[in-house]
């Protein structure tokens, strides 16, 4: 089986000194493709570099709503024109995160439509975090449709983003060891919702380690506890779905094999 890494880190201090090791055991365990998400302009910079030394590795590039105000969208731009010739798929991670930070909310909404406006003018589709943000989250997308694509990663279901998910061609979920974690009647009535065409996995390596690896340093390579995860939520051959999340990936992020 092989599996498409949507979202990792391998631009973390934490892989500062055995990141080739952690590519080798991912590839090892199947991992083909490999998406690096920045979330400050170093990091950014960091997946950039990073895409280049590796086959089959990508980079997205971005400012995270932790990071409003210590970086401007203009400085993501310019390290777009300056390496255009690299692997950038998206823009990305961006969006909403009320959970550490509620008073700069004003902030935090001008950063996300700044950048899903840059991913406009650069044709690039975007990578969105939200965290105990939901309702404004939706409302943003809806008023700053990104033309082409939205990706909702880390995907925790709710009424209003299940609704913009489905109503949008261009839109996927992503789901990571969160879906390891919560088994709340409504997760499962929500990913009874989503066809398995919008769903591609994840790990945001390092963090969210699936069960039963919680409080380890996340990897790839624990893709596929994710995969066999969605496979019993949707009631699924593994083999089958991990084939149709893979194209879906490729799809998104507009890669060709
Ligand atoms: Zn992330």
């Amino acid at each position: 089986m092989r599996y498409f890494e949507t979202h990792a880190h391998y631009n973390d201090e934490k892989f500062k000194d055995n990141v080739d090791e952690v590519i080798k055991e991912c590839r090892d365990a199947g991992v083909e493709h490999i998406i690096n998400i920045g979330y400050n302009v170093d990091s950014s910079i960091k997946a950039i570099e990073l895409s280049n030394l590796y086959n089959k590795m990508y980079a997205v590039i971005g400012i995270h709503p932790s990071d409003v105000g210590l970086c401007a969208v203009d400085q993501i731009e310019e390290i777009y024109n300056k390496y255009e010739n690299s692997k950038i798929v998206a823009i990305g991670e961006i969006g909403l995160d009320y959970y550490w930070v509620k008073d700069n909310k004003e902030a935090q909404i001008e950063l996300f439509k700044e950048q899903i406006a840059l991913a406009n003018k650069l044709k690039l589709p975007i990578v969105v975090h939200t965290r105990d943000a939901s309702l404004d989250t939706y409302n943003v997308l809806k008023e700053n449709p990104a033309k082409y694509g939205t990706l909702l990663h880390c995907f925790s279901p709710t009424e209003d983003l299940v609704r913009l998910a489905l109503e949008n061609d261009t839109y996927k979920v992503a789901f990571g060891g969160n879906i390891t974690y919560n088994r709340a009647a409504s997760f499962k009535k929500y990913m009874d919702m989503l066809p398995v065409e919008k769903i591609v996995i994840e790990t945001d390596s390092p963090y969210l380690p699936p069960v039963p690896l919680r409080g380890t340093v996340n990897t790839s390579k624990n893709l596929p506890i994710i995969l066999e995860k969605l496979a019993e939520y949707k009631n699924m051959d593994v083999e089958e779905l991990s084939e149709i999340v893979y194209r879906n990936s490729l799809e998104f992020f507009n890669i060709k094999e």
